[in-house]
């Protein structure tokens, strides 16, 4: 099965969602936060990082942004970043799929040079971590079964709902808890908190609206109920430890900074949104 999608199938499936009858639009490409700061593309001589070889830690399914394919290769949007910045730069890269909460504590311990995860960047991430310039635009969605009884948050009283650790739409479902009376099952990785949701365990799940969407376009099975901006919208950055790596972070920029501009990262998110 081709994992890729048009944008007409993209757009039919949001044109369905609750999320746009909310009136919320597309995100993704062509919001990302701008860092052309230079029309000039710097290279890996001005920022020390040419030759040298850095080990990233990744999420491990987190479609489109990382997950293995049909033909068991490790890809997505965040792999093909990674990748064109450091041939943009000049450097290698040793990619390490590991799930997201282990990714942070890969980079906390040091086992990591860095981490492009889907990570959203946050003011309370920032005390632990230096991100790069945003390179993607999310907020959470909030989704259950497709067709089942769940509709609203005012369905979701005295049920379980399921998040996945260390991730804002954890922190997303923890700040609504009390008010809408649920409980909340955590789980390490997004394919088993859909799972939890599908076999009815859990009646919802938090995840972002960009996984979700393209999940939903991939026949997954979800409906989006709700979503929530504001404090849960946020860029997807490239981290590293607070402190540290900060040729490697400035190397990130730059090469984001460029392929920016030669139209490759549009390419990028064509590759597995569509055109
Ligand atoms: N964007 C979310 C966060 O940063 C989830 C990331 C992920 O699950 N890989 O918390």
């Amino acid at each position: 099965m081709s994992t890729q999608i048009s944008r007409r199938q993209f757009l039919s499936v949001l044109a369905g969602s609750s999320a746009a009858v909310l009136g919320l639009g597309l995100v993704g490409c062509g919001s990302s936060s701008s860092s052309d700061s230079s029309s000039s593309s710097s290279t890996a001589s001005d920022s020390g990082v040419a030759g040298k070889k850095f080990v990233i830690a990744m999420d491990t399914v987190y479609a489109p942004f990382e997950y293995t394919d049909d033909q068991g290769n490790f890809v997505g949007i965040d792999v093909d970043i990674l990748n064109a910045v450091a041939e943009d730069q000049g450097f290698e890269v040793e990619i390490n799929s590991l799930g997201f909460d282990a990714a942070l504590a890969a980079l906390e311990s040091g086992q990591a040079d860095g981490v492009i995860a889907g990570m959203s960047i946050t003011d309370e991430r920032k005390k632990k971590y230096d991100f790069s310039d945003g390179y993607y635009e999310t907020y959470v969605s909030i989704a259950a079964k497709a067709g089942g009884d769940i509709k609203s948050l005012d369905d979701i009283k005295g049920k379980t709902v399921a998040a996945k650790t260390a991730t804002i739409g954890a922190s997303c479902a923890e700040s609504m808890k009390d008010e809408y009376g649920f409980t909340i099952t955590y789980f390490d990785t997004t394919d088993l908190m859909f799972q939890d949701v599908l076999t009815g365990n859990s009646v919802v799940c938090f995840e972002d609206y960009p996984v979700m969407a393209y999940g939903i376009t991939q026949g997954n099975g979800f409906e989006i109920i709700d979503t929530v901006k504001g404090d849960y919208s946020a860029q997807y950055g490239f981290a590293v430890k607070k402190g540290e790596n900060a040729d490697l972070l400035a190397a990130f920029d730059a090469g984001l900074a460029d392929i920016k501009s030669s139209g490759k990262y549009d390419e990028i998110c064509a590759k597995y949104l569509g055109e």
